[in-house]
């Protein structure tokens, strides 16, 4: 069941409930997708799903379908954002996994052709 968005006590529900404005980048029924405000790369936006779900930890076997449809965005959206060289995909989980905004959501960012790659973070001490 969705949780009521009047319940989600994070800044992305004040977003999902027209509260608060965004920069969108795609919606339907289940996801939002939205520029971050404090882009770390040329391109930089946000994809949540509408159902309130605090962090990656707290998804269910409920949540499969609503997660595979969020992954299965970021290479369309990324195209139609001018990503075509390649992007970078994160989510960050709970405090020590430097997570912010406790509303479940898909970084996707990257420079556009021509800038430089992004350093890669996997495998460097
Ligand atoms: P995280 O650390 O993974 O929780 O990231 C939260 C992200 O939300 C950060 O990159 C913020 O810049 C971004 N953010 C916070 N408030 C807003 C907002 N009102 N609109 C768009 N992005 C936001």
């Amino acid at each position: 069941m969705t949780t009521p968005v009047t319940e989600n006590p994070t800044i992305f529900g004040k977003i999902l409930a027209g509260q608060i404005p965004c920069k969108k980048v795609y919606e339907d029924a289940d996801v939002l997708a939205f520029h971050d405000i404090n882009p770390v790369a040329e391109v930089h936006f946000l994809i949540i799903p509408k159902k309130y779900i605090p962090t990656l930890a707290d998804i269910d076997a409920s949540d499969t379908a609503l997660m595979g449809k969020m992954l299965s965005l970021v290479p369309a959206l990324a195209k139609e954002q001018g990503l075509t060289g390649g992007f970078r995909t994160a989510i960050n989980t709970g405090r020590l996994g430097g997570q912010e905004v406790y509303h479940l959501h898909i970084h996707v960012f990257g420079n556009r052709p021509g800038g430089e790659p992004l350093r890669s973070l996997v495998g460097k001490a």
